[in-house]
């Protein structure tokens, strides 16, 4: 028998829910036509108020920065040893002089990674990795949508593949593996039903592992935060410095990164900000 009490509150067009439990605070908030499911959303925020959470291994989480469009800004990418390009949204001439823009601007050492969230077909992917390679890609997450497609196009190509909206379960993790079909998976704590069967996914999947947000407050991005201080491995930056793109978060105290990394810890939101976002305040208690 426990207890969760659940928040509700509405960010832009965008319903969350906050949920505090004797363990911590948990977040559901599947985002309106990305893959995942309202149930592995609820569970996630569940499990992170009722039940332990992982044992953290290191301290600090190295980050990424983020370029969504075409308008880059210099001070945004400082600091930090790893971009992330958002792709595949745009023609793909577009995509690759953005790529090329990047390289440009934060020399050789930085890693460059792309992410096209699965909307290329195949031909698409060979023929924008291939042209893209030039400029070192670290990785390439979803360039296409399913697991097969990923295994026939890293065949294919130079630039390493990361599996991130074709994973949503251990089975397919176990198929991911199976098939070869990536060089690294990417773990969502909501999408994934919570940080303890992300790290089972890990685990099955059989290749590095990173962390990416689904664009929480800081409270979720805790979650994601405490997954990728507890895997066994962290050789890659994680997608967890993303608070920023909200219109506005739930504490003062935001999970933003300093130097490129996230320091380890968690978040409890302040009530009064709540409150201040909330159109939609009922306070439930439940119990399980
Ligand atoms: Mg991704």
């Amino acid at each position: 028998m426990t207890w969760t009490r659940v928040y509700r509150l509405r960010i832009g067009d965008r319903d969350f829910r906050l949920l505090e439990g004797p363990c911590g605070w948990g977040e559901c908030s599947p985002l309106p036509g990305y893959a995942c499911s309202a149930s592995s959303a609820l569970s996630a925020a569940t499990e992170a108020a009722v039940r332990t959470w992982p044992t953290p291994v290191r301290d600090v989480v190295p980050v990424n920065a983020l370029v969504t469009g075409s308008d880059l800004d210099p001070t945004a990418l400082a600091g930090f040893e790893c971009i992330k390009v958002k792709v595949g949204r745009r023609d793909i001439r577009s995509d690759i002089s953005l790529v090329s823009a990047v390289r440009d601007m934060v020399g050789p050492s930085v890693a460059i990674r792309v992410d096209a969230n699965g909307a290329w077909d195949e031909t698409t992917a060979e023929l924008v990795l291939t042209s893209m390679a030039r400029y070192g890609i670290e990785l390439a997450e979803q360039p296409v949508g399913d697991i097969e497609a990923m295994a026939r196009l890293r065949r294919r190509v130079s630039v390493p593949l990361a599996a991130d909206e074709c994973v949503r379960s251990v089975d397919d993790a176990r198929r991911l593996r199976s098939l070869r079909a990536a060089d690294a998976v990417v773990l969502k704590v909501q999408p994934l039903g919570g940080m303890w069967a992300a790290l089972n996914v890990a685990e099955t999947a059989g290749v590095p592992a990173l962390v990416s947000s689904m664009m929480e407050t800081s409270v979720g991005i805790a979650t994601g935060l405490y997954l990728a201080a507890a895997l066994p491995e962290l050789p890659l930056a994680c997608g967890l410095a993303t608070v920023g793109m909200l219109e506005r978060d739930v504490t003062r105290l935001p999970l933003v990164p300093e130097g490129g990394v996230l320091a380890v810890r968690r978040v409890v939101p302040d009530l009064d900000l709540l409150a201040v976002v909330s159109a939609d305040d009922r306070l439930h208690e439940t119990e399980s």
